[in-house]
C-alpha cells in the first residue's frame, strides 16, 4: 500500500489539504474558501470554528471516492496563516471571539500607546519584529480587554491557527506551537527561543494561556481517530506558511531568497545560523528548528498583494476570476501611467505606516479597466522591489535571483514584470504548492518518510529580465513618488 504525507495549508483565503507521495509529488488536493469579516474599516476577522470545519471538510474531500484512504497517511504537517489569533475555552473548545486576522488593524491604539511609552527598541531587540498590530500580542490583549468575561476566565487558551487546529485534532490533548509560529507573536524571544516574561507582563498576558513551544519538525501528538475516519497518525510538523514556503522552495543555504504572492506578499532570505536585526524595518524570524539546527530568516511583508486582485474581482467586479487579471492586463501595452499603491490597511515593510490609505494615481480620460488591472499586477512587483532593495543592504550582499510561489505566481505577466523591474532572473518552480510541500517535507522528515538528501531543487522555469535599465529607473522612480504621496494620505 502506497504511503503519503498529508499537508494541511490553512491560508487566509482558503484551507487546503494536499497529499504528497514519496517523491514529494502532489497526488490529490482539496480546497475550501473561508469567510473574511470586515466589521469596521481596517478590521479583518474570521470565524475559528469555520476554519476548523473547513479543515475537516478538505480532509474528507481527499478521501472521497475511495482512491486514497486515511490509513495510507503516514504523518500530517500543518502550515498556516501566521499571527492570526484565536482565544478559546479549554472546557468547551469554543472560541470566545472571532479570530483576529494578521491583516487587522483594530489594535493600533494598544500599539501606539506602547510606542509612545518608548517600548519599541526593547521589543525589536527581543523579538526581531517591529511594534505593530500585525503580530499576535496586541490582538490577545485586545480580546482580553474588550470581550466580556475573558480577563478573569482561567480556562482560556491562546493559539495561532496551527496551535488551535492541533488542539482540535488531538481533542484538547496537546496545546503546543512551533518556533516559527511563536516567533510571530511579539511575545517570543528569538535569542532564548522561549516566551519572554517581560513582554508577557507588558501586554498583560498570563503565561498559562500560552502553548508549549516545540521544534518545527517533530511529533506533536496523534490525530484523534474521531477526526480521521477511525485511524490515527502523528502530526509531525507545525510551521508558519512563509517559513514552510522557504523550506519547500529548498532555500536551505544562506542568502537564498523566496517571494510568495498570496493574499499578502512575503519575501524571506535565509540568514543561516544567525539572526540579523534589520536597519530598514524588515523582520528577523526563525526559519525552522529541527533538533539542534536553528535557521533564521529576514523577512519583508506586504499586506496587500494577491488580495489586490481579489479586490478587482469582488469589489470592482472587473474580472470574474483572479486568473482573468492576466488576460485583461495583457490587453494593453502598459498601465498607461496609472500607479496603484494598495495601502488598504496601511503599508508594511519598509514603510510601516498603519494610517495611510491606498491610492490610484495617474488616471486620465483614456484610463480603462485593463490599465487598472495592469497597474495592480505591477504594484505587486514594485512592492517586492522595495523590499529586495533594503534586504540587500541588511545582508550586505547583492541578491542574484529569487524564487517565487503562491497563488498569484501563476500570473506570467507578474513574474516577467517582477524580473524586469528587479533586473534579475525570477525562478518559478513547476510544482506550485511550495508552502504545502514545505510542511509535508518537515512532517515526513520527522517520521523518517523523507530524508534530507531527498530535498533537491524542484524543476523550475526561469524568467529573465527584458526591460532596459533606463526604463526600469524611470518607472521605479514614479512608483516611489506615488508611495511618498500615499504615505501622506
Ligand atoms: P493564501 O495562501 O494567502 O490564501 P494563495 O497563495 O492561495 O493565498 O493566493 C491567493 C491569492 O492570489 C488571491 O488573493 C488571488 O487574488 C491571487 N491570485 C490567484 N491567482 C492569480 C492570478 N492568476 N493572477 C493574479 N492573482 C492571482
Amino acid at each position: 500500500m502506497e504511503k503519503y504525507v498529508l499537508a494541511i495549508d490553512q491560508g487566509t483565503t482558503s484551507t487546503r489539504a494536499i497529499l504528497f507521495d514519496r517523491d514529494q509529488k502532489v497526488v490529490k488536493t482539496a480546497q475550501k474558501e473561508i469567510t473574511n469579516f470586515f466589521p469596521h474599516p481596517g478590521w479583518v476577522e474570521q470565524d475559528a470554528n469555520e476554519i476548523w470545519l473547513s479543515t475537516l471538510s478538505v480532509i474528507s474531500q481527499l478521501f472521497d471516492g475511495g482512491q486514497f484512504k486515511p490509513e495510507q497517511v503516514i504523518s500530517i504537517g500543518i502550515t498556516n496563516q501566521r499571527e492570526t489569533t484565536v482565544i478559546w475555552d479549554r472546557k468547551t473548545g469554543l472560541p470566545v471571539y472571532h479570530a483576529i486576522v494578521w491583516q487587522s488593524r483594530q489594535t493600533s491604539d494598544i500599539v501606539n500607546k506602547l510606542k509612545e511609552d518608548g517600548y519599541e527598541p526593547l521589543i525589536k531587540e527581543k523579538t526581531g519584529l517591529v511594534l505593530d498590530p500585525y503580530f499576535s500580542a496586541s490582538k490577545i490583549k485586545w480580546i482580553r480587554d474588550n470581550v466580556a468575561g475573558v480577563k478573569d476566565n482561567p480556562d482560556l487558551l491562546f493559539g495561532t491557527i496551527d496551535c488551535f487546529l492541533l488542539w482540535k485534532f488531538t481533542c484538547g490533548e496537546v496545546h503546543a506551537t512551533d518556533v516559527t509560529n511563536a516567533s510571530r507573536t511579539l511575545l517570543f524571544n528569538i535569542h532564548t527561543l522561549d516566551w519572554d516574561e517581560e513582554l508577557l507582563k507588558l501586554f498583560d498576558i498570563p503565561r498559562s494561556m500560552l502553548p508549549e513551544i516545540k521544534d518545527t519538525s517533530g511529533v506533536f501528538g496523534n490525530i484523534d481517530p474521531r477526526h480521521f475516519f477511525n485511524h490515527t497518525c502523528p502530526i509531525s510538523a507545525l510551521v508558519g506558511d512563509q517559513q514552510a514556503a522557504l523550506f519547500g522552495e529548498s532555500c536551505f543555504e544562506k542568502s537564498n531568497v523566496k517571494n510568495t504572492y498570496g493574499t499578502g506578499g512575503f519575501i524571506l532570505v535565509n540568514t543561516g545560523d544567525k539572526e540579523v536585526i534589520s536597519k530598514y524595518g524588515l523582520l528577523s524570524t526563525v526559519a525552522w528548528k529541527i533538533g539542534e539546527e536553528v535557521k533564521y530568516a529576514l523577512e519583508g511583508s506586504i499586506f496587500v498583494s494577491g488580495s489586490l486582485i481579489q479586490w478587482l474581482r469582488d469589489q470592482m467586479q472587473f474580472i470574474p476570476t483572479a486568473a482573468d487579471s492576466e488576460e485583461l492586463a495583457s490587453s494593453v501595452e502598459d498601465s498607461g501611467g496609472v500607479i496603484i499603491v494598495p495601502a488598504f490597511t496601511g503599508l508594511g515593510a519598509p514603510y510601516w505606516n498603519d494610517r495611510c490609505k491606498g491610492s490610484i494615481l495617474g488616471i486620465t480620460r483614456g484610463t480603462n479597466k485593463a490599465h487598472i488591472a495592469r497597474a495592480a499586477i505591477e504594484a505587486m512587483a514594485y512592492q517586492s522591489k522595495d523590499l529586495i532593495m533594503v534586504m540587500e543592504k541588511d545582508i550586505n550582499e547583492k541578491i542574484p535571483y529569487i524564487k517565487v510561489d503562491g497563488g498569484a505566481s501563476a500570473n506570467k505577466l507578474l513574474v516577467q514584470f517582477q524580473s524586469d523591474i528587479l533586473e534579475i532572473p525570477v525562478v518559478r518552480p513547476l510544482q506550485p504548492e511550495a508552502t504545502a510541500l514545505g510542511a509535508a517535507r518537515l512532517a515526513g522528515l520527522a517520521t523518517g518518510f523523507y530524508k534530507r538528501e531527498d530535498f533537491k531543487d524542484d524543476q523550475a522555469e526561469s524568467y529573465e529580465p527584458q526591460m532596459d535599465h533606463e526604463e526600469v529607473e524611470k518607472r521605479y522612480a514614479k512608483w516611489q513618488d506615488a508611495v511618498e504621496a500615499t504615505l501622506k494620505f
